[in-house]
């Protein structure tokens, strides 16, 4: 059985209105239990990380004022969320939803969480709704014991993974790549080790074909990564609210279904991470981000 990890307390507590769905995640196990998917995954929690576990990657000055709840009123405004202590809790777990979906995925070759994919988080700060950085973290954490030779993280949100890029700038065991939409957040970039930029307004047919040229490349420049993370971000989709590509449900479970399956076929083990997902309709942003778990199981299985 594929492993799935989640947690009771990955929603965000945040008032009416704000941009970020608060609820997605538990919405979205919602779905998955509905429609009889979450029966077909064997489901694991995670534990919070621990302070000194993080601090192998962030900042720990920033982990304290995380941790106390003492980030400054322009700290705040760059995360883009308030602080709470729900907030705080959740920001402890999620790094280690995704360091168990890997170990899973590195066991059984295949694994989901249900969370995951905060890659604006840098070293020292939060940024674009993200507090620590769950990819960098679990690939250092792995690489470093030993558990991966080497990781790839394919970033498929519609935004640039600018704080893993930065974090792994001169890490050759962790190779980053991030396909993303052209003009869009965030305005500075950083350089990741492939970078694709793809055109405002692109659809299926175009995106599914710059996908596929980038995993022909990606095999030619790193033969076979042991472990790769995927970060299955939801804003390309043609309703999010801050997207700017035009994938449709067909696109995203194609390109879904693709990226699993190129790498399962060589023997790499795949993680993935729901990533970003936005809009007022929360049903509808949390269906976008069950389809990664039909993938999944379709590629299991078929
Ligand atoms: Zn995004």
């Amino acid at each position: 059985m594929l492993g799935l990890v989640t947690h009771p307390s990955y929603d965000i507590p945040l008032q009416d209105g704000h941009q970020f769905p608060a609820t997605k995640f538990s919405r979205l196990i919602a779905i998955l239990a509905r429609d009889g998917v979450l029966d077909r995954f064997d489901q694991h929690q995670p534990e919070p990380a621990a302070r000194d576990d993080l601090a192998t990657v962030h900042c720990p000055d920033y982990i304290d004022t995380v941790a106390e709840g003492t980030l400054s009123v322009s700290a705040l405004r760059i995360l883009g969320l308030p602080w709470s202590e729900v907030l705080r809790n959740r920001s402890f777990l999620a790094p280690n939803g995704t360091l168990a979906t890997a170990r899973l995925a590195l066991a059984n070759g295949l694994a989901c969480h249900a969370a995951g994919g905060t890659h604006h988080a840098h070293y020292d700060y939060g940024a674009g709704y993200c507090v620590f950085n769950d990819l960098v973290y679990t690939a250092r954490r792995l690489v470093d014991e030993g558990a991966a030779g080497e990781v790839l993280i394919l970033d498929c949100d519609v935004h640039q993974g600018d704080g893993t890029a930065r974090m792994l700038q001169g890490d050759d065991r962790i190779f980053t790549c991030s396909l993303h939409c052209r003009t869009n957040y965030p305005a500075r970039r950083a350089m990741s080790d492939l970078d694709v930029e793809i055109d405002k307004g692109t659809g299926d047919t175009g995106y599914l074909a710059v996908l596929a040229d980038t995993l022909s490349a990606l095999t030619a420049l790193r033969r076979r990564p042991d472990l790769v993370l995927y970060d299955a971000g939801v804003d390309v989709h043609n309703d999010d609210r801050l997207g700017q590509l035009s994938l449709s449900h067909f696109g995203l479970r194609a390109r879904d279904e693709m990226v699993i399956r190129h790498f399962r076929d060589r023997g790499s083990a795949v993680a993935t991470v729901i990533g970003g997902g936005y809009g007022t309709d929360i049903n509808e942003v949390a269906h976008r981000h069950s389809i990664v778990f039909r993938a999944a199981l379709a590629v299991a299985t078929g």
